[in-house]
């Protein structure tokens, strides 16, 4: 967003586009809450939206459409095979992307199924600057490795550096070197996911790649996130500041054998598709469209999503649209972070990201931090967030816990969804509960699933916490808060 000035008023975020549509919230009193709490199993994944007044879980298929979305949603044409809706969807990616080949798939994880079973054997290595739950899970599922290069600093909290998920480039030329027969290929997240939303940078993706290239390893982009590195590329890399956001684009994808998103962020609707380069790595993973997806043509999706998707695309890459996240981000990071509430620094993409190891020192990370702060969090003001640490990890293969290397409880913001009034309640919330931190404490698992634990797991609080933590509450707040 071109930033707007103020004359007497210090300059804020503003929203570019007016409401035309809206959803009633429902507060539910503090009482209430800590008991839907306890019926999800303490797993914030499994509240009811209903019940909850900020929902900052995720920013997938929770974005706002804009008219013009909504309006090409009316000329899908249902076809299963040869749908006009699919031509005109390809067409929109082949401009924007000149990759030339499209294989449609119902959301980003199912890109990844697609791409691990085309290109992961037992004990392959698929090299990341850092995983994405879902994207591990595949490889693994598959008896892959993961191996996460990303630079020192993305795993540190505070940091200045504008590129934080940046890969180690002297790390990857080493990897590769020695081990580059065992490699499935190269996985560049743009920007991380798990990490505090932060950005690679372009320079970055180019030498990566490059070495990459070297070694004969195919490149693949997971383009998910790539409407908010585009931002970041624009406003924090000094010598791409004078391309536009499209040029950006088509540079970043020049690079890269595949790219791989899911629709349900990157085109602000549901569902996802894989862009190849090469026909014939095209054709070898054609078949397992229709075998796991849906027809070549559809992939999955309703086309009417598709429609509102292929507007969404060019969405994607307007300034004014996708400043607007990081924008509201960054105010949010820097307000807390003022309030000496432990937060992710600089403010990335996707969310408002907050320290819980930091935070919560005294729960040990065997009892889940993030995944505690994640629910005293829904109790002090009804806010649904993220857990983003242990929890969110795999057991290791012989059973033991493994320990994340952050502990964060992410506050998304969907996009062109909450205004500036509500990023203030947030605001104020989190800073009440960092000033009664020493009242949360930590979670263990009741029913623990094998894998994507954090999705459907059940856990209990290891004390009589929350209803103490809401006993607080209501003294400052009062009961119907
Ligand atoms: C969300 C996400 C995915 C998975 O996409 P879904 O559509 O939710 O399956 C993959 N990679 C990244 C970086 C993501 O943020």
């Amino acid at each position: 967003m071109p930033e707007i000035k103020f004359y007497k008023h210090e300059n804020i975020p503003m929203e570019m586009h007016k409401v035309k549509i809206v959803q009633k919230l429902n507060l539910l009193p503090v009482k209430d809450r800590v008991k839907k709490m306890d019926e999800a199993g303490y797993n914030t994944f499994q509240l009811h939206n209903g019940d909850i007044f900020m929902d900052m879980l995720t920013d997938s298929g929770v974005n706002a459409m804009s008219d013009n979305m909504q309006s090409a949603m009316l000329r899908a044409d249902d076809a299963y095979a040869g749908s006009e809706t699919f031509y005109r969807m390809n067409k929109k990616l082949t401009e924007l992307f000149e990759m030339k080949w499209f294989l449609p798939a119902h959301q980003g994880r199912a890109c990844e199924n697609i791409l691990a079973i085309r290109f992961v054997k037992p004990d392959n290595v698929v090299v990341m600057n850092y995983h994405f739950t879902t994207a591990k899970a595949h490889i693994t599922r598959l008896g892959g490795l993961v191996e996460e290069l990303v630079i020192e600093d993305g795993l540190k909290s505070k940091s200045d550096l504008p590129f934080k998920g940046n890969i180690d480039l002297i790390r990857l030329e080493n990897y590769l070197k020695e081990n580059k027969d065992n490699v499935a290929f190269l996985r560049i997240e743009a920007g991380t996911n798990l990490i505090g939303g932060q950005p690679i940078s372009y320079e970055n993706m180019k030498e990566a790649c490059k070495i990459a290239k070297q070694y004969n390893i195919t490149t693949v982009l997971d383009a998910s996130l790539l409407q908010d590195n585009i931002y970041f590329i624009k406003v924090r890399e000094n010598s791409m500041k004078d391309k536009t956001t499209k040029e950006i684009l088509r540079m970043i994808a020049d690079l890269f054998d595949i790219i791989y998103f899911s629709g349900r962020k990157f085109g602000f609707a549901r569902g996802g598709g894989i862009l190849v380069r090469d026909e014939e790595m095209f054709h070898s993973m054609e078949d397992l469209i229709p075998m796991f997806e849906g027809f070549l043509t559809y992939g999955g999706m309703s086309v009417k999503e598709m429609e509102a998707m292929t507007v969404g695309f060019d969405e994607s890459i307007d300034f004014d649209v996708i400043s607007q996240a990081p924008q509201f981000i960054k105010y949010t990071v820097e307000k807390l972070d003022k309030y000496g509430v432990p937060m992710i620094t600089p403010g990335g993409g996707l969310g408002a990201h907050i320290d819980a190891k930091e935070m919560l020192k005294h729960i040990p990370q065997e009892e889940y931090p993030a995944g505690a702060l994640a629910c005293a969090m829904y109790i002090c003001g009804g806010i649904r967030g993220m857990e983003r640490g242990t929890l969110s990890e795999e057991r290791n293969r012989d059973g033991s816990e493994r320990l994340a290397s952050m502990e964060l409880l992410r506050l998304a913001f969907p996009r062109r969804v909450f205004t500036l009034s509500q990023a203030e309640y947030v605001i104020d919330r989190v800073k009440w509960l960092y000033d009664h931190k020493e009242l949360v404490g930590g979670l263990r698992f009741v029913h623990e699933p094998e894998t994507l634990r954090f999705f459907t797991g059940r856990l209990e609080p290891t004390s009589n916490w929350p209803e103490k933590l809401a006993e607080a509450y209501m003294k400052e707040f009062g009961e119907d808060q």
